[in-house]
């Protein structure tokens, strides 16, 4: 998930980030070179016209992306489908060293010698766990997360201040980590035939309740949040989500800057902390009309109720994998368990095993994460078109977002590997959009397209 580094789930580890990116934020990002532009500068056939045609204007937005800045977010994004696979093997081999060196059953040992109350117990066991899987996956951290964002460059931060953030974000994950795990073993010893539906349902309660508490504790420790300045741009976009019932009194910008190059705006929050908040390096770098259309679409995910969908969504998944898990576990106990001294699924020194079946899961069911994403990412897009009525907008910010990602996969690919539809799919939206509309461009034309157009 390196090409969603704007987002305060990218400091979280490997595991919960997945987690954090469906639940926590719904980003609209991208990274770009130059200085914000007072329009977008739409390529002559892209112009309303009686002769306007889709496909045509498609390519002329794409045709305006230089070929080197092409093969470079070309490479970079590629480059990420292996990371997908070296992140999984890694992560394996991490969890199949805790179990065969006996170091799993060491860690649960150390805790009960400290305390001899389970629940706390099983918090210990979660602290250990933690930081000796970041400590042994740090290499690829770093290089995932560090030296390839500065190869390609995408990041403005140095390795203090990324390393900072590392820190905090290990924290995050060891305190609502270790009261997740601790919740979840006490339901397994409780509960031993049907602890996998109670923690399925605990699991998204958890979720919804870390959704709903991020935007205001967790966000602000690793950047800062301001209310947008009173200007034209703003009451623009208060007038454009009280047009839509959006009751929102004020829109956040971030600081985004201290991290990335990247243009991002997002909507976070559940149950009365949603907010929408955009980026500094999306203000300083785009036209009203780009930020106006990435305002439409993100007004899109809040009225279309995506943060819910997404729990609902983890709530069937989390139902799958938690009886996946179940029977896998005790596959893998009857099989194994004796060696790695594991005593049973409410052990503790369980956890690698329960960790390697479920990012194995994880990892074959990327497609499917992936696509609910981008299905939802698509209905926004069409939202935003119609609320913010900016279709050359939308294509600037389209390219912007194809200096990290692919802009032309082929449909495989993108049905796989991308979970925001990739440039091409969006332009080509926001020019059929566009084509439907061109009366608001030059009054002289119609506003229902011509056959052929
Ligand atoms: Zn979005």
């Amino acid at each position: 998930m390196a090409q969603e580094a704007q987002s305060p789930c990218y400091h979280m580890g490997h595991g919960m980030r997945a987690i954090c990116l469906i639940l926590l934020v719904l980003p609209l990002a991208g990274r770009g070179v130059h200085a914000s532009p007072a329009a977008p500068v739409v390529p002559a056939v892209a112009r309303a016209s009686p002769h306007f045609n889709v496909e045509t204007a498609t390519d002329a937005w794409l045709a305006t992306v230089p070929a080197a800045s092409k093969t470079r977010s070309d490479a970079y994004f590629e480059g990420g489908y292996w990371l997908l696979l070296w992140d999984f093997l890694c992560t394996v081999l991490v969890m199949v060293i805790l179990l065969e060196t006996g170091w799993s059953w060491r860690m649960r040992a150390a805790a009960e010698r400290i305390t001899r109350w389970r629940p706390l117990q099983s918090f210990l066991y979660w602290i250990e766990f933690a930081v000796i899987t970041s400590v042994l996956t740090f290499p690829l951290t770093v290089y995932e997360s560090f030296f390839r964002e500065h190869q390609y460059g995408l990041s403005n931060q140095s390795f203090g201040s990324w390393f900072r953030d590392q820190l905090i974000g290990l924290t995050i994950v060891l305190i609502l980590g270790g009261i997740a795990f601790t919740i979840v073993m006490g339901i397994v010893r409780r509960l031993p035939r049907s602890w996998h539906w109670w923690a399925a349902a605990c699991g998204v309660a958890f979720f919804a309740f870390v959704a709903m508490i991020a935007p205001v504790f967790l966000f602000p420790l690793f950047n800062k949040y301001t209310r947008l300045p009173d200007s034209t741009l703003k009451r623009e976009i208060l007038s454009l989500a009280r047009a839509n019932g959006i009751p929102a009194t004020d829109v956040y910008e971030v600081n985004a800057s201290r991290q990335s190059k990247r243009v991002s705006a997002n909507v976070s929050g559940f149950l009365g902390t949603e907010r929408i908040t955009l980026n500094d390096n999306l203000l300083n770098r785009c036209s009203p009309q780009a930020i106006l259309s990435v305002m439409g679409h993100e007004m899109g995910h809040y009225v279309m109720h995506h943060i819910l969908n997404a729990i609902l969504f983890a709530l069937i998944m989390l139902a799958i994998l938690f009886g996946i898990l179940r029977w896998a576990l005790e596959r893998g106990l009857r099989w194994r368990g004796e060696h790695w001294q594991v005593r049973g699924i409410g052990d503790t020194a369980v956890l690698p095993l329960a960790a390697l079946i479920v990012i194995t899961v994880s990892f074959l069911t990327t497609p499917i994460g992936n696509s609910f994403t981008r299905m939802q990412e698509y209905e926004a897009d069409i939202f935003g078109l119609n609320a913010a009525r900016q279709p050359d907008g939308e294509a600037e910010v389209d390219l912007l977002l194809g200096e990290y990602r692919k802009l032309n996969p082929g449909p495989l690919e993108e049905a796989v590997f991308f979970d925001h539809p990739s440039g091409r799919t969006r332009i080509y939206a926001a020019m059929r959009w566009k084509a439907e509309n061109l009366c608001l461009f030059d009054p002289k034309l119609a506003c229902i397209s011509q056959p052929g157009r």
